[in-house]
């Protein structure tokens, strides 16, 4: 079956997905989530308020010690940024999910998670929690434990490299409303920090909401 529902961003504007909606919920500023999503289901992440990292990690199902594998990534996708029509790699170099969608154009897996570790060496101050954190705490339900995180991707999250190859976390660049969608290409578990960081600018210094919204094509 195929349809079109609609859902409402915080901004108003209907997002359209082209499909049968199987789940949505909103994920508060800070939190975590986890979820087991079907091979041919797609994993739409709405940036609802804009400027919002979402530190997403990502595991095959049926054997969690494969996940995803960043420098595959950015090697078979030729870009360190990723972006419409790129495929997530596992460490096999295998098809994990395809971004079919896209509204901003660039996101992030170079920068990886913030810690209250990071936090301290580079900003003199830490915070009640971190993305490490949140993802200690969403394995922990896995079955898994921090020996379990690998380089993560950061959607939404604005890290520009020039030409020297100078790095840094900028202002972001997503609307509110933008969103990616996420095909799986087989069965896997994705887990998300809605990230909490104030220190720097990649949740524009004011953790906000995002939406979560599992569809079928
Ligand atoms: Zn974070």
């Amino acid at each position: 079956m195929s349809q079109t529902e609609r859902i409402e961003t915080a901004s108003g504007e209907p997002a359209p997905v082209p499909g049968h909606i199987l789940s949505d919920e909103v994920l508060p500023a800070r939190a975590y989530w986890h979820k087991r999503i079907a091979k041919g289901e797609v994993l739409r992440i709405v940036d609802l308020e804009g400027c919002q990292a979402v530190d997403t990690l990502i595991y095959d199902a049926a054997d969690t010690s494969v996940r995803y594998n960043a420098a595959n990534t950015m090697k078979l996708a030729g870009s360190v940024y990723l972006s419409k029509g790129c495929v997530i790699y596992d460490d096999l170099a295998r098809p994990l999910m395809t971004m079919i969608d896209d509204t901003v154009g660039r996101h992030d897996t170079l920068a990886g998670a913030c810690s209250r570790e990071i936090n301290m060496v580079r900003y003199g101050a830490t915070a009640p929690t971190s993305c490490r954190d949140n993802f200690i705490a969403a394995l922990a339900e896995l079955g898994m434990t921090a020996r379990d995180i690998p380089a993560n991707i950061n959607f939404f999250m604005h890290v520009p490299v020039d030409g020297s190859g100078r790095v840094a976390i900028a202002d972001g660049i997503s609307k509110p409303g933008d969103h990616v969608d996420l095909r799986c290409e087989r069965d896997v578990i994705v887990v998300i920090s809605n990230c909490p960081q104030e220190h720097n600018p990649c949740s524009g210094g004011r953790p906000t909401p995002i939406r979560l919204t599992v569809w079928q094509p």
